[in-house]
């Protein structure tokens, strides 16, 4: 299982991309395997002497991850990665789940040209022989191991009713004499002392919810497997989800007003119940949110969490937080890019994301003159922008020539940070995405400190 020699030796083999081997071989010497950087563990890889493999000596450094009991049972070269951390569970509902990979073929004459856009969408599906006979035999695809209850978080005379249609009074009305398993819990706690013991979350070890009676009683055989799950509640539900916070520290709560009387005093809201208990010191609790989340959600839905927190205002050290989460927050980018330029690309999908808080990354503190460098490093070269743009300067035609030096000139004479938008309007293949790419191209380095977007449409007659 050797990776074919790539690099400074084979500059032209199939994993070299822009003059680097995409799979980062050689890989390098080291003593111990490191579980999970970036979700990839780094594996041991003993210094050895070279040895001549075909045309090149290869030494441990080129060694792709395997397994030789694989290797040898199935005669292929099977590239196998460990994973075995708590955090892998996360890819393994996400990703086997997701769906199968699906790719549409279509062969034709090359004579025959009748696109049928429709025929795009359709959901292709390959299901290989094991995978289908593994379905007709009805083996099941997945097992469960614990029972999972979910409790009800909800505020005072705020719980879901289900209802059919036309049947909605009597729905409100069985609702109000029946209790959910929070207001059972609070009922619990009135009459079993002890319940006390147990926070909302752990009841379902000790207690069987009765749907019929709508109680909580007592479990009659021990040491069940099951998990009482609170649903995750958005921060942007702030009440809901300080209560959600109260009753993962309370035990023994007899109502919603017990919930939120801390020391014997009722507060107004379970925000500030929360307060006066301490749980909105610092960020801890913005931490904690995002530590929760990065627990089953993707980088992505947690770039979105991070600008909504940030949208709140609240946060004391928007740059600390932004560092004890940056892994989890740009491990997609840094799985796609590399461990340096990740991150950057995650804070430039960040600072999109904070507009629609009327922020951005400079406002929370999180970028620096050198993000906007090293992101201007990242997509550009300069020499090679520089002769594209004269290259293809030549090529405009003077209608085309004048749009694109429009919108320069707006760019260069106008210092100010307002976004500027033009219109560039026009029948087909009259050159649109042509001026488009040579407007973008030239200002690149301005569009980027400038901050601005440009929507260019090119009409024929440059009625700009
Ligand atoms: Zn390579």
């Amino acid at each position: 299982m050797v990776h074919d020699p790539c690099g400074i030796i084979n500059p032209n083999a199939p994993c070299m991309k822009d003059g680097e081997c995409s799979k980062q071989f050689p890989k390098t010497f080291r003593e111990e395997t490191e579980e999970n950087v970036n979700g990839y563990p780094v594996y041991k890889r003993q210094c050895i002497e070279p040895v001549r493999v075909g045309k090149h000596y290869i030494d441990n450094r080129w060694i792709v991850p395997y397994n030789p009991w694989l290797s040898k049972k199935y005669n292929a070269h099977i590239n196998v990665e460990v994973c075995a951390s708590v955090k892998s569970v996360k890819y393994l509902y996400k990703y086997v789940y997701k769906g199968h990979d699906a790719a549409s073929i279509t062969l034709k004459n090359n004579d025959s040209v009748n696109h049928d856009e429709i025929l795009n969408f359709l959901d292709g599906r390959y299901v290989s022989a094991p995978e289908a006979m593994w379905r007709l035999s009805e083996f099941s695809m997945s097992d469960k191991s614990h029972t999972v209850i979910r409790l009800a978080v909800h505020l005072p005379e705020q719980q879901a009713i289900f209802f059919k249609e036309g049947q909605e009074n009597e729905a409100v009305e069985w609702a109000s004499i029946k209790d959910t398993t929070l207001t059972a819990w609070f009922k619990l706690n009135l009459i079993d002392e002890e319940a006390h013991e147990y926070y909302y979350a752990d009841i379902p070890q000790y207690y069987v919810f009765d749907k019929p009676s709508t109680k909580w009683q007592k479990r009659q055989r021990g040491d069940q497997q099951v998990i009482g799950r609170m649903p995750v509640v958005s921060v942007q539900d702030s009440e809901r989800s300080y209560l959600r916070m109260l009753l993962l520290r309370k035990t023994g709560v007899i109502s919603f007003n017990d919930l939120k009387t801390i020391d014997g005093t009722l507060c107004e809201t379970f925000q500030e119940a929360c307060e006066v208990l301490g749980l909105l010191d610092g960020d801890q609790h913005w931490h904690d949110t995002l530590l929760e989340a990065a627990r089953m959600q993707m980088p992505s839905y947690l770039r979105i969490l991070f600008a909504i927190i940030c949208g709140f205002g609240e946060v004391e050290n928007i740059p600390d937080l932004w560092t004890q989460h940056k892994q989890s927050l740009s491990e997609d980018f840094v799985h796609r890019y590399s461990e340096e330029t990740g991150p950057l690309h995650a804070l430039a999908e960040l600072n999109k994301l904070l507009k629609s808080y009327g922020l951005n990354l400079r406002k929370v503190n999180l970028t620096s003159v050198d993000l906007q460098c090293d992101l201007f490093r990242l997509s550009y070269d300069a020499m090679e922008e520089q002769s594209k743009t004269n290259a293809n300067i030549e090529k405009l035609n003077s209608e085309q020539r004048y749009a694109v030096y429009k919108v320069l000139h707006a760019i260069y004479e106008y210092q100010t940070d307002i976004p500027k938008c033009f219109f560039l309007d026009g029948p087909a293949e009259t050159g649109k995405t042509f001026v488009y790419s040579r407007e973008r191209r030239s200002s690149h380095c301005c569009s980027i400190n400038r901050d601005s977007s440009y929507i260019v449409k090119w009409r024929q007659n440059c009625s700009l």
